[in-house]
Parts: C-alpha cells; structure tokens; sequence
C-alpha cells in the first residue's frame, strides 16, 4: 500500500467522521446544527472524562454546585456581558414580557452563590465546581462537528478568594491541568493572555487593575519556571489568563484549559469577605475549566487518539465471541463475570463467522476480544486479543494515520489473571 499523505491521515481521524462511526454523537437537521446529541457511548465518554476532572478537583477543595440555565438580563447587565456579547446570546421573551437569557457562560450565576451569605477570610477560598451546558448563537456558517457548536458543556469552576491566596489556588489549579492533560500524553504549552494597552474599550476596570492581576500571573509563571508564550490582546474582558495549549499525536495544537484571574466580576458584584479587622474586603475571583469544553476537548481527543481510547475511557471495554453457537453458555457465563466486575462488555451472537466479528470489534476500537470455544470451556479458560495501545499506534506514520485496528493474539489465560490485568490497567489509567 503506497504512503499516504498527511492530509489524508489527518481526514481519517477526523472527529466528524470517526465520532459518528464509532457511534458516540449524532446531530439531526430536526434539533438544528450546532447542537451535538450524545449517544449511550458517546455519554459514557463525557462522564468518565468529567469525573476524572471532579477527582482532581475534590481533593483540592472543591465543592459542586448547580445553577438554572437562565437568567434575567440584569445579571448581565450587571456582569457587562449584555454589552459586551449581547448579539451572541440566545434571548427569552417570558409572556409577562420580560427578558431572559440563556446562559452563555456560568461565572455571574457563580457570584450569587458566593453573595448568598457574609464571608469571614477564615471561610475562605470557596471553590464552585459545575459541569453544565452553556449556549451561544453562532452563526450557521461556522459551526462544525464538535469544535464549534450552539450547545456545550463546560467543565466550569470558580475560586472566590482573598488577593494573598490567588497564588496557591493558580498552582493548584495548574497541578490539576498536568495531570489531566498527562494522562492523555498531551505536550503542554503556556500562554499568558494579557491585554492589549492599545484597546482598552475592549476590557472591564481600571488600568491599574489590570496591571495587578498581570503582575501576578507574571510572578506564577516565573514560578513554575516554564516559558510562556506572549498573548498580547488574548485576555478575557474581565481579566488575563493562563491559556494551556495541548500538541496532540499529528503535532497540532489546540486551546484547552484555562485559568483567569478576575478582579473585575467582584467589584462589579460587590464581593468581599470581613477581614482580621473586621473590615470588609474586596476578594478575588479565579475561573478555571480544565477540559474547557468536554465537546471541544472530545473532538481534540479523538483526533489525538484515532478513536482507540485508553482502557479506563472505552465505552465498551471487552467484547466476549462464542466461537459458535455450541459456546455460548461459556460464552454467557464469562459474560456475566465480566460484568459482575463493572466491566463494560458486550457479547456477540455466533451467527456470523469468527473472523468477521473480529474484525467488527477492531473497527470499534474495543480494548479487549475474548474468544472462546472447546479449549477454553475445557481449561476454563480465555483466549485474549488485544488492540494495540492507543498511543504507541496513534502516530501519524502510520499508512492510514489510524491506530492500528489489528489487534495482536495474546493467547489463553485464566479468568483471574485477565480481570487482575484489565482492573490495573483501568486503575492506573495506562495509555
Ligand atoms: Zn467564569
């Protein structure tokens, strides 16, 4: 087979194409463009990766909230966003004649949370954690696949904090975002998105406000000891950030995390915490999404992957294959096992050949292909194939620029053995 270009590599992994195959979202011209709808897997996916940001969050303090996808428009008015992004906001007429918007993002809904009580400095940082939809009217001709979309979820959080504890809530947020993205075997790059001087209607607050926050995300960086990448202009209207870029496997990059410092929102929102003088104090405001948007990040992840999933992320981790009809009460009971163990498995019917079943599962990227016949049922036993690593394979060199979808014999092991293995490798998240 000749070597295929670059171009065509980077098509065959095209989330647009292999997500749908792989059968993990779908759209319907009913429900309208720019509005991804999650199948069973395709769900399965987006709670797994979202858990695993909740674990990281939880043992650095934070705790979940929920809030209403709407809103009256003085929260906005309030926030700036109306005046800022009101074109781009889905709007609400109610039959009393009010407006309403649908939330483009989370932050003002956040800040009442925090403003439901008076704060002592002891009390503080509170950390909100919410993985919620938010919405954007985007013009039709931009919208595509997954990048790009009316309807997303981000994987949202905000620190409300006093000045002096900014720092350590940046570092650890930072912490969370390298081992999130390391898991995957993303190369990280930092950007510090400042303000563009030139432009100041394009931003919230004072001059001097601005120079504060960048100080300190300037003193953070020089911290951590890495090279940033210099983002004049790129800040949020609100504050500067930390824009983390990941490399995927075809050397790409892509915008993912992000973690804002905002002294804006709690002036504008009056939030403050009553000090050691018993005065109250202004505190600051930190916005952190790691994954940014579980629909972007997805369709980041399986362009990087080619679809083969680590073990921990398949949707469907194992498949079990009679190798024919006279197999299948074995065939069942290993079924069952699996299944005991939370294992996510399915099982095939012997009605077609061995070989294309297989080959099926291969299509489907599934981890695990468990065979078993007259051998096996006599050893109680397992014949094992499995799908090459994602990463070891997912490299552009390869012909089709897909991970390997042949899967390699490893032969007939216990039961015991098979689930030990498969339970470190879903435990140690191995790539
Ligand atoms: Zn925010």
């Amino acid at each position: 087979m000749a070597k295929t270009s670059e171009n065509e590599n980077n098509e065959n992994r095209d989330h647009k194409k292999l997500g749908p195959k792989l059968d993990l979202f779908t759209f319907s011209d009913l429900v309208g463009p720019g509005l991804p709808l999650w199948t069973p897997k395709g769900t399965i996916l987006r709670n797994l990766l979202d858990e695993f940001v909740w674990q990281l969050r939880k043992t650095r303090g934070y705790e979940r909230v929920e809030i209403p996808h709407i809103t009256k428009k003085e929260l906005y008015e309030k926030s700036g966003h109306w005046e800022k992004f009101k074109d781009e906001l889905f709007q609400i007429k109610t039959r009393e004649g009010h407006i309403f918007a649908v939330k483009p993002m989370n932050c003002p809904h956040h800040t009442q949370i925090y403003a439901r009580k008076p704060w002592s400095y002891r009390e503080l940082p509170q950390r909100y954690a919410n993985t919620t939809m938010c919405y954007r009217d985007e013009q039709s001709g931009e919208l595509g696949g997954l990048s790009r979309v009316r309807a997303f979820t981000q994987d949202d959080a905000h620190a409300f904090c006093r000045m002096s504890q900014v720092k350590e809530e940046f570092l650890k947020i930072w912490d969370i975002i390298h081992e999130f993205y390391g898991a995957f075997g993303f190369d990280l790059q930092v950007r510090f998105s400042r303000h563009d001087p030139k432009q100041p209607e394009k931003y919230l607050g004072d001059k001097e406000r601005w120079t504060t926050a960048e100080n300190i995300l300037g003193e953070i960086i020089k911290e951590k000891k890495v090279k940033a990448i210099d983002g004049i202009g790129e800040a949020a209207f609100y504050g500067p950030k930390l824009d983390f870029m990941a490399k995927d496997s075809l050397g790409r990059e892509w915008q993912v995390a992000t973690i804002q410092l905002d002294l804006n929102m709690p002036d504008r929102f009056d939030l403050t915490c009553v000090n050691e003088n018993g005065e109250a104090e202004r505190i600051a405001m930190i916005h952190a999404a790691i994954m940014g948007s579980i629909e972007r990040f997805l369709s980041v992840l399986i362009e990087h992957t080619g679809g083969a999933f680590p073990l921990w992320l398949s949707p469907v981790q194992a498949a079990v294959l009679p190798l024919s009809e006279k197999y299948k009460t074995y065939a069942q009971k290993i079924f069952e096992e699996l299944k005991e163990k939370n294992i996510r498995v399915q099982m095939t019917d012997a009605d077609e050949p061995l070989g294309k079943r297989i080959r099926e599962s291969e299509i489907q990227k599934i981890p695990y292909v468990i065979v078993v016949g007259e051998k096996e049922e006599k050893s109680e036993n397992v014949s094992v194939r499995r799908r090459g690593s994602a990463f070891a394979k997912a490299t552009a060199d390869k012909q089709d620029g897909l991970p390997s979808e042949a899967s390699a014999k490893e032969g007939e092991i216990s039961m015991e053995n098979l689930l030990e293995k498969i339970e470190r490798e879903v435990n140690e998240k191995i790539i």
